[in-house]
């Protein structure tokens, strides 16, 4: 069985560079898209051996970063899909390149009760022996790798990391629309309407420079200050533009769900929870709500509440981190405290998020010169700005 991606006009056209994510498979487009094969691999756990995936072309072009640094690829899924693997016998779940070590007896046991744990886990829909790293949705393969990171007793700072990118590959996972033809067709009329009507408003804005990968084993950043945000700023507006024209009476009654799903799609990918719950909830309100539309809003609003877990648990490993001392150096302090200003703000903690904001805008050794000298502390005091203002008076 293969789903098609959601047919979407509207992310084609202006926002090309969104990867569209069809629930628990990825479409075969987006995997030669992404340039990635099958690599032979043993379990580190089990010993089983399994099909891994690999990145053939390291020149993924990617685009600007949303606020929590997630960089979204031009073409193709994130990186972070094909970067962890997870065992299809036992679900024992790390990074590609931890697989070629088998671990050693004493992770073995610390891991041992975590694998018991992972099978009761398994997401609805996914196989229980998945017969390709394709068929684990994302988002599953970083719980089990948290999991797994957490038994053997990795610092706080990389479970955060981990957990963060949990939080990006359930943003991007989406179910599609193909299984129900009259309302894909529905759904690609009122799209192409929509961009019609606001051809102004969403035509894109050329980013400066080229984003780059954050490895979560290094906890490394690259990260262009110059570099705005781009397409989550795009993302937000397609959702802002469809609520204003629900309230504008632009759509008919058989229209209105779908747009609200659409309205929801895009703010849920903007980051932006309380709008998009709000706007989910309104699919199933109306009598002639396709079956198929109410299924994928509640798939919509269970990934965003996976979401949401993941960025909580960051956000409290981010702050163990930086209590325990696991980081000292400034990039990586600088990192910490921004993520839990912007975790925050996206989880709707307005004053934890200026406050923490504000302890990077105010750090002696940022403003003093090292940022000069420094384009990734540059960035996180220009995006720290950024996002300070977002929270102002909240
Ligand atoms: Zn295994």
């Amino acid at each position: 069985m293969r789903r098609a991606p959601l047919p979407v006009p509207l992310l084609r056209a202006p926002v090309a560079g969104v990867a569209l994510l069809a629930l628990f498979l990825l479409p075969a487009t987006l995997l030669e898209a992404a340039s990635v094969r099958e690599k032979d691999a043993v379990c580190s756990f089990c010993a089983q051996p399994f099909q891994g995936l690999e990145i053939v072309a390291e020149d993924f072009a990617v685009g600007p970063p949303d606020p929590d640094l997630f960089v979204r690829p031009l073409n193709g899924a994130p990186r972070e899909f094909f970067t962890v693997w997870t065992c299809p016998s036992c679900y024992y779940s790390a990074l590609a390149v931890e697989f070629a070590t088998p671990l050693t007896a004493e992770e073995k046991a610390a891991v041992a009760p975590q694998i018991k744990e992972l099978k009761w886990l398994r997401p609805e829909g996914m196989a229980e022996k998945p017969e390709s790293q394709i068929r684990i949705p994302g988002w599953f393969k970083h719980k089990a790798m948290y999991l797994c990171a957490k038994a053997r007793g990795v610092p706080s700072f990389v479970l955060g990391n981990i957990l963060l990118r949990g939080a990006w590959t359930a943003r991007v996972t989406h179910d599609t629309m193909d299984r129900d033809p009259k309302l894909a067709q529905m759904y690609k009329e009122i799209a192409a309407n929509f961009v019609a009507r606001h051809a102004a408003d969403l035509a894109p804005k050329p980013a400066a420079g080229n984003g780059a990968g954050v490895a979560p084993d290094s906890g490394a950043h690259d990260l262009v200050p110059e570099q705005g945000f781009a397409v989550y700023r795009l993302l937000l507006t397609h959702g802002r533009l469809v609520l204003k024209d629900l309230e504008k009476g632009e759509f008919t009654e058989e229209e209105k769900p779908v747009a609200w799903f659409m309205a929801g799609y895009f703010l849920r990918e903007g980051g932006e929870h309380r709008e998009a719950i709000g706007a989910l909830s309104q699919v199933k309100s109306f009598a002639k709500t396709p079956a198929r539309l109410q299924e994928m809003a509640s798939s919509e609003l269970y990934l965003q509440k996976v979401e949401q877990e993941f960025q909580e648990q960051a956000l409290a490993h981010f702050a163990a981190a930086l209590e325990k001392k696991e980081v000292e150096d400034l990039e990586r302090t600088t990192a910490c405290t921004y993520l839990i200003g912007e975790l925050n703000r996206r989880l709707g903690n307005a004053a934890e998020a200026a406050r923490n904001f504000d302890v990077v805008l105010q750090d002696a050794r940022l403003t003093a010169g090292e940022a000069a000298k420094n384009r990734t502390l540059r960035a996180y005091l220009s995006w720290a700005k950024a996002q300070r203002a977002l929270v102002a008076g909240k």
